[in-house]
This record gives structure tokens, C-alpha cells and sequence, in this order.
């Protein structure tokens, strides 16, 4: 069979969720036996989302292959279990500077490069890339921004293209939204009318509607969309506000999304299959009652700063029966005065991970109080730095003890730039990035906790892989200090000898990770130090 291209697009409004949408028919596709994979497109000029301060966009996700990703991604692999590489994201940014390092090379053999065709060859080239591997049925494509939006123009016009070339290969879903207006009582179907106009004057005509609703819509409005716009009436799904974005793939299968897609694109449609795994998931979701509280200690309040870590701690909740309710703590604003008030009545702590001076002294106070008060705590990345920092200060005697991050005239940079990373003044692409080896240490928590999840041969594993995104290290000049003193290093690089996991054996769970496990939780399949965490949380 061709490769099956599906191009997601969103109209009217922005935050409609798109990610999730495509992250559901990926889902659905997955569940009829196709290999599916789902790619972001982004219309900004960045290279990519690492620079972006998380205000803009939400966290800065990271594939296994070491790119910095829009959070979508993170979506897209919570829901399939699939692992999206660097080829899954791409922004406006990338396609320019490829067609101008072309151009600089003398590639385009003194022609004039324009928007049409340079750039929209460059987006097509890049939309059908992973198509190379040919390890994928379905190749979704999400298409970042809003219809009508200046930058998006050049990404509609390397689909009208690609539809036209791929034929009943190609479709577009496009995601809309129907307000409901209050005053009138009525829910309006007229931007979604004019959003399709809009993509009809591209040369688009969508062939899935989507329609996001905080009311339930009746079948004569999806008649009359389906009418108004040239779309078959059972190519018109509606997205109401659920409860749990989980719940989405579910609602779109009972309205025969997944079904009506292959449909258009002339594919057998078989049975429905069952989403066991999935919906036993969803049912203990619903059945949660008892409820436990998770102080999250970092400097951004915002929903979508920590999406992967809220997520990863709300699945491990599931699967320990307790519905876990996160907290933001502003670390910028903890001292040692109100720390016991901040925390008060927390049954957890995660310290945040992030960059630069700002709320680190919080993070060290708060790590102290928890780990001098037997409060399960959880360090990632900056996190466990902190946790370092604050125990080197505390037990280890050494009171300047900080990051070189933060002093670079520390006399005791416990966590310290490595050799090979000095002297790189630019700030895009110089972390440590991408997953790397791990080997756990025998008689640890953290090989406790990773064997709690091996399936039942019961083969522990040693060596784990995980997922980083940062400059500075665990300094190994302290190494024996640490362990002499009670911090046991128990995560190891096998190759570099760096030290990627701590932990304090005499405290309840208080543990931290120089990599980033959430990003690595699904829906199926929990970060086992997140389901230790929760599970010792809730006990
Ligand atoms: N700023 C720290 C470093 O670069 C930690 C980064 C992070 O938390 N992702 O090492």
C-alpha cells in the first residue's frame, strides 16, 4: 500500500488542540494494525523550541534522538508509544536556513529563491521524509498556527500541492471551533463556514471537519456544516469538552472518525477495535476517589510549562488508584521562614527542572525542608541539582557550594560544565541532548523501581536509557564525599562515568535525575519512578 499522508490544520481560534486530535487518530489508525507516525510543523522563525522561554510555548519537549520538539510531540508519543525523531518537528525556521545554506552553496545554480517554489519544495520535501524509511502507513501532519495566518500561507500551499500530486493519498482534517453565544442562546456555526472559505480560496477543500465545542452539538448543525462546507455529513465529528483529554480517541471512534478517514482515503474499514488496554485506563481513571497532594516547586505558572511532568504524575496516579492534585509552589518566593507553610500538608515534593538563577535558592530551601522532614521528593534535572547543591551545603559542610551555572567562582562547583562543553558561547544545540545509557547500582531504590516494571521474566534491567536535556554535570570530584555522607550515586553513564541518578537511602523517596523521565511516560506504559513516587506518596 502508499504511504497515507493526513494533513491537520486548525481554523478560527488558536489552543483548539490539534496535538490532541492528531495525537487521537493516530491512536485509532495505531489500533487497526497501521504503523502510524505523527509530525509537528511550526510556522515561527526559531530553528527550533529549545530557545523558546516556556511562556511562549509550553515546555520544550525531547525525542529520544536528542531534538528539542514543541510539547505536541510529547502528546503524540503519550498516546501511540511511539518514538517521533528529530524528522518529526520541524519549524519555518529549519526549512529558511536549509534553503539558504542551498543557496549559499551555490545549489540553485544562480536562480531567484522565492517563497513559491523554494520554500514550498523545501516543506513538501520535508512532509514526505519520514516516507523514506517507508516504515510508516500513516504519516500525520500537524500543522501549527491558524488558518489565515501570514506564516502559515507557505505550509497550505505545500499541501494543496501534495494533495494534488498524492491524490486519494493525501486528505486534510481540518479542527474548527463552534461558539456558543450566551446572550442569543445559540451555537454558532458561521467561523467554522468562513474558516473552510478560507482554506477553499487556498485551494484546500478540507475533507474531515472537526468541530471543538463546550456544548454537545446536534445532528442538524453537523447536517448543516456538513452542507455549508462540501463535506460528506459523516466526515463531521464534534470535540466536546471531556473531562480527560484521554477520553478523546474514545469519543472520536464512537463517531467514526478513524472510519470515515479510511473511507476517503478508499481503505477496507473493517471492525472497530476494542481499545482495551486503553479503556481499562480510562475506567480507573473515573473510579479515582482518594486524592493526594504534589507540591511542584519551579518558577512557571502555567499549565503547559510542565506538561510532561503533570502528565507523567497523573498517569502513575491512575495506575495507583489515587487521583494525584498538583500544586504549584513559585519557587522564586519560598524561604526558609514560609517553606513549612509552602509545603504544609503536601505528601509530595517534585522540584522542577529549568534553567538560570531565577528561584534556585527556593528549590534548595524546599529541598532541604523535604529531605530534613522525611517528605518524598522527587528531583529532575535542575531538581536533583539542587538536591546536590543543598546537600553538599547541609551535610557536606561545603556553605558556597552552588552550580557553575549560577557562580562561576564557586570554591565548590559540585555541579560543573564538562571539559568538552567549555568555551561554547552560542546557546541553541550545545546541551547534552537525547537519550543516553544509565547503568542503576545494585541495591538501590531506583533498581527497585525499574524492576518493579519488568515484565514477568523478571530479568531486571541494569542499564536503562533515558532522556537529557542539560549543560551541567554531577561533579565526580565529590563522588566519595556524597556517598561517605549519605547521597548515594546510583545511576551511572556506563560510557562517560557521569553520574545520573541520587538518592538518600534514609528518607521515605528522595531521589534525583540528572535526565528527564517524563519524558518517556505513556498512557500504556508509566515511568516506573513516577508510579514509585506515587506509589509511595499514597501509601
Ligand atoms: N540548567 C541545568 C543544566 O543546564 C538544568 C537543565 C534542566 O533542568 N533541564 O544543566
Amino acid at each position: 500500500m502508499n504511504t497515507k499522508f493526513i494533513f491537520v490544520t486548525g481554523g478560527v481560534v488558536s489552543s483548539l488542540g490539534k496535538g490532541i486530535i492528531s495525537a487521537s487518530v493516530g491512536k485509532l489508525l495505531q489500533a487497526r494494525g497501521y504503523r502510524v507516525t505523527i509530525q509537528k510543523f511550526d510556522p515561527y522563525i526559531n530553528i527550533d523550541p529549545g530557545t523558546l522561554n516556556p511562556y511562549e510555548h509550553g515546555e520544550c519537549y525531547v525525542t529520544a534522538d536528542g531534538m528539542e520538539t514543541d510539547l505536541d510531540l510529547g502528546h503524540y508519543e503519550r498516546f501511540t508509544g511511539i518514538h517521533t525523531t528529530r524528522g518529526n518537528s520541524v519549524t519555518t525556521g529549519r526549512i529558511y536556513k536549509a534553503v539558504i545554506d542551498k543557496e549559499r552553496r551555490g545549489d540553485y545554480l544562480g536562480k531567484t529563491i522565492q517563497v513559491v517554489p523554494h520554500i514550498t519544495d523545501e516543506i513538501k520535501h520535508r512532509m514526505r521524509r519520514l516516507d523514506d524509511t517507508q516504515q510508516y502507513d500513516f504519516i500525520i501532519t500537524e500543522v501549527g498556527g491558524t488558518i489565515g495566518d501570514i506564516e502559515s500561507a507557505p505550509f497550505m500551499e505545500a499541501i494543496r500541492q501534495l494533495r494534488w500530486e498524492l491524490g486519494r493519498d493525501a486528505i486534510n482534517l481540518h479542527l474548527t471551533y463552534v461558539p456558543y453565544l450566551r446572550a442569543a442562546g445559540e451555537l454558532k456555526t458561521k467561523p467554522t463556514q468562513h474558516s473552510v472559505k478560507e482554506m477553499q480560496s487556498m485551494g484546500i477543500q478540507p475533507d474531515i471537519l472537526v468541530l471543538r465545542t463546550e456544548l454537545h452539538l446536534e445532528d442538524g448543525i453537523l447536517q448543516k456544516v456538513a452542507s455549508f462546507c462540501n463535506v460528506d455529513r459523516d466526515c463531521v465529528v464534534q470535540s466536546e469538552d471531556l473531562p480527560s483529554i484521554y477520553e478523546v480517541p474514545v469519543n472520536m471512534q464512537r463517531q467514526g472518525l478513524d472510519a470515515a478517514i479510511l473511507r476517503k482515503m478508499g481503505m477496507p474499514v473493517g471492525e472497530t477495535p476494542a481499545l482495551g488496554p486503553w479503556r481499562h485506563f480510562l475506567t480507573l481513571q473515573q473510579e479515582l476517589t482518594k486524592v493526594v497532594r504534589v507540591g511542584l516547586v519551579g518558577k512557571y505558572d502555567l499549565q503547559d510549562a510542565y506538561k510532561s511532568i503533570r502528565e507523567s504524575l497523573s498517569i502513575a496516579g491512575i495506575y495507583n488508584r489515587v487521583k494525584v492534585k498538583l500544586e504549584f509552589v513559585n519557587s522564586e518566593e519560598i524561604t526558609e521562614e514560609n517553606v513549612a507553610e509552602k509545603l504544609a500538608g503536601m505528601d509530595g515534593v517534585l522540584v522542577c527542572p529549568g534553567f538560570g538563577q531565577r528561584g534556585i535558592e527556593g528549590k534548595i530551601v524546599a529541598a532541604h525542608y523535604t529531605r530534613t522532614h522525611g517528605i518524598p521528593t522527587f528531583g529532575i534535572c535542575l531538581g536533583m541539582q539542587m538536591m546536590v547543591i543543598e546537600f553538599a551545603r547541609n551535610v557536606l559542610g561545603l556553605s558556597d557550594a552552588n552550580s557553575r551555572e549560577m557562580n562561576a567562582e564557586t570554591n565548590h562547583p559540585v555541579i560543573d560544565i564538562m571539559e568538552s562543553q567549555k568555551n561554547l558561547a552560542q546557546m541553541g544545540g550545545t546541551m547534552r541532548l537525547g537519550a543516553y545509557a544509565c547503568q542503576l547500582v545494585q541495591g538501590s531504590r531506583v533498581l527497585q523501581a525499574y524492576a518493579g516494571q519488568a515484565a514477568g521474566d523478571a530479568e531486571s534491567p541494569t542499564v536503562i536509557s533515558e532522556r537529557h536535556r542539560h549543560r551541567y554535570e554531577f561533579n565526580n570530584d565529590y563522588r566519595t564525599q556524597y556517598e561517605q555522607n549519605g547521597m548515594d550515586c546510583v545511576g551511572i553513564n556506563p560510557e562517560s562515568d557521569l553520574v545520573e541518578i541520587v538518592e538518600v537511602k534514609q528518607h521515605p523517596w528522595y531521589i534525583g535525575t540528572q535526565f528527564h523521565p517524563e519524558y518517556t511516560t505513556t498512557v500504556l506504559n508509566p515511568h516506573p519512578l513516577f508510579l514509585d513516587f506515587v506509589k509511595t506518596i499514597s501509601q
